[in-house]
């Protein structure tokens, strides 16, 4: 199949041979005649899989061939992302796809000077690009209408349906039209955002080119069992011992993010760090710096674990793991892309046990486990699989106390010091979803 049998136009082919596109992959096979046809979508296909021209590609010969000319002030298509990063990005994507093509495109997000966003916004752009809340600022300060939007993208669409977006999200839906094309596409999809999704959607058609909630393929995943307190010594070992040029590397907090850099800048490593307590444009200068390779290691919170594109990155480290599950496939999906292979190493520790088990559920393998000598933690890291069970071995049942012996025994690394939580059968994996009434569609 090539991407003429798709039905695009030549300026667009034009563009995907200028880039190196030469076959479609198998979620832009799927979507782009589909979004051609003017169909609502929801899209599942695995990290790094072409995701973006899945449905910029369509999008923007749809825009060519049809449709008025943009008004002042107002967008044809909007593509909402969760991070100010990954808009970027896809804004990015958007203008190369669209260099032979009449059409104005431009991204909006938080952190910077609302001024030259709303004076670019004048002459109305036929896609805009834009995280949630900084497209509510602008709608509300009257420098964005939406009544000539006739496409609406979700991208990393399960983020923004959970929780964290619900608010805005509710908001935006209230500012769109009714009649209007709607494409989800993700990575992941859990069961609440499916049915969540399936309301928002008008007659849609679901594209799955893999199986569900799975991590590409090309990402060797493997763990090392550690002691909570020995993971930034770990680390340093691990980091000298593979040699490791490119890491990117999750930390559960800003606080965990920061103190992991400083010990490595501390030991003359090249490391630099993004969470959402930095400026923007801090982040921004820290990741192009890391994509260039001018940052050794970039040490981040989950800010970076959605559709972050860093060309061939070799290895992503999970220095604490995700609390939620799903994320756990994104930060992993941030190396082995386009078809490369990679790594992916996460240190666990007792206490993160439940999160391992349900990571393990969710992608329906069980993580093999590298001990590692000399870091052989002295809180065990229980037996876990993916049935979501917590195996916990019986403890060596107790010599009997030799009179007068005193002292406490060393029990060595099977004892569980209690940090240890208890197992649980069934963990949830997922999210939380709002409950906001999308209302009824209009059809088409
Ligand atoms: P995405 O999942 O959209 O972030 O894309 C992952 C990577 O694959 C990006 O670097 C894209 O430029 C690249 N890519 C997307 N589609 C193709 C294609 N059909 N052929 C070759 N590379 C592609």
């Amino acid at each position: 199949m090539t991407f003429a049998t798709l039905g695009l136009i030549e300026p667009l082919l034009r563009a995907l041979e200028t880039l190196g596109y030469q076959t479609p992959t198998p979620v832009q096979a799927q979507a782009i005649p589909a979004v051609l046809a003017g169909r609502d979508l929801m899209a599942a296909a695995q990290t790094g899989t072409g995701k973006t021209a899945g449905f910029a590609v369509p999008l923007l010969q749809l825009l060519t061939m049809e449709g008025p000319k943009v008004a002042p002030n107002s967008a044809r298509a909007l593509i909402l992302c969760p991070t100010r990063e990954l808009a970027e990005q896809v804004h990015a994507s958007v203008a190369e796809y669209a260099q032979n093509l009449p059409l104005t495109t431009y991204a909006v997000y938080g952190g910077v000077s609302i001024n030259p966003q709303m004076m670019k916004l004048r002459k109305g752009v036929d896609i805009l690009v834009a995280t949630p809340g900084r497209l509510i600022d602008l709608f509300r300060q009257n420098a964005l209408k939406l009544n000539q939007l006739q496409t609406l993208v979700l991208d990393e669409a399960d983020r923004m349906l959970d929780l964290g977006f619900s608010e805005e999200l509710a908001n935006i839906y209230r500012m769109l039209p009714k009649k209007r094309q709607t494409l989800l596409f993700s990575a992941t999809f859990s069961d609440d955002i499916r049915q969540l999704a399936g309301q928002m959607l008008n007659d849609p058609l679901s594209i799955e080119v893999s199986p569900r909630n799975v991590a590409a393929n090309t990402v060797k995943q493997w763990i090392v069992p550690v002691d909570k307190k020995r993971k930034p010594e770990l680390f340093v070992h691990l980091m000298r011992k593979g040699h490791w040029k490119q890491v990117l590397v999750f930390a559960k907090t800003r606080n965990g993010v920061d103190a992991l850099v400083d010990k490595l800048q501390g030991l003359g490593v090249n490391a630099d760090g993004i969470h959402g307590d930095k400026p923007q444009a801090t982040r921004q200068r820290a990741l192009d710096r890391f994509k260039s390779s001018d940052v050794q290691i970039l040490v981040a919170t989950d800010v970076a674990a959605r559709g972050l594109d860093i060309e061939d990155l070799p290895l992503v480290v999970n220095f604490d793991l995700p609390i939620v599950a799903e994320d756990y496939i994104h930060r992993i999906g941030r190396t082995g892309r386009a078809g490369n292979t990679g790594e992916a190493i996460s240190l666990v520790c007792a206490d993160e046990v439940n999160m391992l088990s349900a990571i393990e559920m969710l992608t329906r393998q069980t993580l093999a486990r590298h001990m590692e000598q000399d870091f052989e933690p002295e809180h065990r890291v229980p037996e876990t699989d993916a049935s979501g069970q917590v195996v916990k071995k019986p403890k060596k049942p107790k010599k009997p106390k030799a009179s007068g012996g005193g002292g406490k025994r060393n029990l060595g690394k099977w004892v569980d010091s209690g940090e240890v939580a208890p197992a649980e059968p069934s963990i949830k994996p997922v999210r939380k979803v709002p409950v906001f009434n999308t209302g009824p569609r209009k059809k088409k």
